[in-house]
């Protein structure tokens, strides 16, 4: 019997490309709406998190691969690494609870995200990551209610992750560096919530 490639792992890689393609415009946006450092700082933490994964055996489990990403994140600078950080160790832990992949993502992506909130302090339409988490995390526990597949799951999410995002276009950021900028940021997606929102697009894509 072959090994089977952990999903996770696939799913990171997609993510790095697309993380790579957008560096410029993520670097951009928060030039434009914070202090030019998230590119950089994403950069960083997604290096650091692939050195954590690539020690992993190929097929090890989702858990593991997950919170290799997580570790690589919690140590890197900014104030988006340690919140990405905990966001991925908290769907870590809920696919150390359950191996339904539907149901472990919702439950997983919920308890992150609730995290980071507890963590950053930031509510729906402050401007933040949160702004794309949340819709996500609505959209899994829905389609986990309704016993929709894995793929379904994703493209959803990526869908209403993008929504979320770009509405923080019309918002002025009150969390964050970004907040220092105030009124000129409107105008400017938030660089953290379409990171995450390129995260789910990336998983969709290799669903
Ligand atoms: P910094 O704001 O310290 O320069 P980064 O540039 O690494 O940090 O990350 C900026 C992103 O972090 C923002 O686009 C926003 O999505 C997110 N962010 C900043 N502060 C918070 C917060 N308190 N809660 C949630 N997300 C936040
Ligand atoms: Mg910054």
């Amino acid at each position: 019997m072959t090994a089977q490639r952990n999903f996770f792992r696939d799913w990171f890689d997609a993510f790095v490309e697309d993380f790579l393609e957008h560096k410029d415009h993520l670097g951009d946006l928060d030039r434009q709406a914070g202090d030019g450092d998230f590119a950089v700082n994403l950069h960083s933490a997604l290096r650091r998190a692939a050195a954590r994964v690539d020690e992993l055996p190929l097929d090890a489990a989702d858990a593991d691969v997950l919170r290799a990403i997580s570790l690589g994140f919690i140590d890197t600078g900014g104030s988006s690494g340690p919140l990405l950080g905990v966001w991925f160790r908290g769907i870590a832990k809920a696919f150390t609870e359950t191996s339904e992949h539907v149901t472990a993502v919702a439950v997983g992506v919920r308890g992150g995200t609730d995290a980071v909130q507890r963590l950053g302090g930031a509510q729906m339409g402050d401007k933040t990551m949160v702004d794309a988490m949340i819709p996500a995390a609505v959209s899994l526990e829905h389609t986990a209610a309704a016993g929709g597949s894995w793929s379904e799951a994703l493209h959803r999410a990526a869908e209403d992750a993008r929504a979320g995002a770009n509405s923080t276009q019309a918002l002025t950021a009150s969390l964050g560096r970004a907040s220092y900028v105030g009124e000129s940021a409107s105008g400017v997606i938030d660089p953290g919530a379409l990171a995450i929102a390129l995260f789910f697009e990336s998983g969709a894509r290799v669903a």
